[in-house]
C-alpha cells in the first residue's frame, strides 16, 4: 500500500531497501533483478566470456539453467548427477572440460549443496568461474554459513514458489565488484550509473551505454512483497522443514517410495521430491492424484533431451535412469498434516 501510495512503482528506495535487507542477510552485497532467469543471465555475460565458451551443467534442472546459458551467446554442456541427492557430479564434468571451458553452474536440486568444498577445489584447479543456481536453496546452510554468504557468483530466484517470492523477481550476489557493478547498469539496459539515479527518484536523462544491455530490473511493488516475505523467512524455512521431514517419517517403511535424502540441520527444502521405484507410467500417478486434488509435478525433463539441446553423443545414465521415475509432492507453508497424510496415503493406495 505504501507503495502504491507513493505513486512510484517502478525501479526506486524499495528495491535499494530490499537490497540493504538482503546484504543483511547474506553479509554481502546482492543486486536484485526481474527473475532468476535474468540474473543467470546477467551473472554469465558480467562474466564476459568469449562467444560459444562452454559452461558445465546439470542436464537435471530447470530449462531456466541452459536458456541463460544460450541466452548469454555460451554453450551448456549437460552433466550426470549423484546417485542419492540429484547433485551434479564433478567427476562426469570432469570428463566433459575442453580448451572452451570456462564456467560450471552447479544447480542446487531442491535445496542440498552436496559438498561445495569440492566443487570449488574442482573450478580452481580449471580455472573455472563458478555460477551457483540457488535458486532453491534460499536459507541452505553449508558449514554454518548461509548459501550465497560465500563462492564466486550465486543468483537466486524469488519467483512466486520459491522459498521466498517478491512476485516474481531474483537477486545475485558476489564479492566480486566487477561482477555487480556490471550488473547494476546491464539490468537497466546498461545506461551508466542508473542504478543511483533511481535510488534518489531521479533518473538518467544525458547518458552513456557502452554494452548491450536489458529491462531486468526489479520494481518497487515487487521488491515491498520481497521485504515483507524475508521477514518472515525463517518460520517458512521451519515450516518447509518440518513437511519435508513428516513426508520422510510416513514414507520410511515403504518399499517403494525413497525421498531424496538430506540433512534437515542444513537444508531447507524447497520442492518435496520423491524416487519411486520401477514407476512406470506417472502420467497415469499424476492424473488420479489430480482426481483427489492432489497437484504433483516432474523435476524435471533433462534438458538434453530437449530440441534446442539434444546431443546424441551425450550419454547421462543416471539422470536418464532416475529421472521417470520422480515424483515432487505438494510442499507450501499452508500445507496442514491433514493434508500431508492425505497426499501421503493417496500416493501408496495408488502405488
Ligand atoms: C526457478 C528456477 C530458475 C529461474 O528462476 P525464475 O525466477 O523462474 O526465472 C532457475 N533455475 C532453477 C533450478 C529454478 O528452479
Amino acid at each position: 500500500m505504501e507503495v502504491l501510495q507513493d505513486e512510484y512503482l517502478g525501479m526506486g528506495s524499495k528495491v535499494q531497501e530490499f537490497e540493504n535487507k538482503l546484504e543483511d542477510f547474506f553479509s554481502r552485497e546482492a543486486v536484485c533483478v526481474v527473475n532468476g532467469t535474468a540474473a543467470l543471465h546477467l551473472a554469465l555475460e558480467a562474466c564476459q566470456f568469449k562467444p560459444d565458451s562452454e559452461v558445465l551443467v546439470p542436464s537435471l534442472t530447470y530449462v531456466a539453467s541452459f536458456q541463460s546459458i544460450t541466452a548469454a551467446g555460451l554453450k551448456p554442456i549437460s552433466c550426470d548427477i549423484e546417485t542419492e541427492n540429484f547433485l551434479l557430479d564433478i567427476k562426469d564434468a570432469e570428463k566433459r572440460i575442453t580448451s572452451k571451458t570456462v564456467a560450471i553452474m552447479p544447480v542446487h536440486y531442491s535445496g542440498g549443496v552436496g559438498n561445495l568444498d569440492e566443487l570449488y577445489e574442482f573450478a580452481n584447479s580449471n580455472n573455472l568461474r563458478v555460477i551457483e543456481d540457488a535458486a532453491h536453496a534460499f536459507g541452505t546452510e553449508y558449514k554454518n554459513k548461509k548459501i550465497g554468504s560465500f563462492g564466486d557468483i550465486v543468483c537466486f530466484s524469488f519467483d512466486g514458489i520459491k522459498n521466498i517470492t517478491s512476485g516474481e523477481g531474483g537477486c545475485i550476489v558476489s564479492s566480486d565488484n566487477k561482477i555487480l557493478d556490471y550488473v547494476r547498469d546491464a539490468r537497466l539496459l546498461g545506461v551508466v550509473k542508473d542504478t543511483d539515479k533511481r535510488f534518489s527518484k531521479s533518473r538518467s536523462w544525458e547518458f552513456d551505454v557502452n554494452f548491450q544491455g536489458w529491462r531486468y530490473h526489479m520494481s518497487n511493488l515487487m521488491a515491498a512483497i520481497g521485504i515483507e516475505q524475508l521477514n518472515k523467512a525463517d518460520s517458512f524455512f521451519r515450516k518447509r522443514r518440518k513437511i519435508a521431514q513428516t513426508y520422510d517419517s510416513i514414507f520410511s517403511d515403504h518399499e517403494r517410495i525413497i525421498p531424496l535424502k538430506r540433512d534437515y540441520k542444513n537444508v531447507v527444502p524447497h520442492i518435496y521430491v520423491v524416487r519411486i521405484k520401477d514407476l512406470d507410467d506417472r502420467n497415469t500417478i499424476k492424473s488420479k492424484l489430480s482426481e483427489k486434488g492432489i497437484e504433483v509435478g516432474f523435476h524435471y525433463q533433462p534438458n538434453h533431451f530437449l530440441s534446442l539441446y539434444k546431443d546424441d553423443t551425450i550419454a547421462l545414465p543416471i539422470t536418464e535412469n532416475v529421472y521417470k521415475e520422480l515424483l515432487t509432492l505438494p510442499m507450501h507453508v499452508d500445507l496442514s498434516d491433514n493434508d500431508i497424510s492425505h497426499i501421503a496415503s493417496s500416493l501408496k493406495k495408488l502405488l
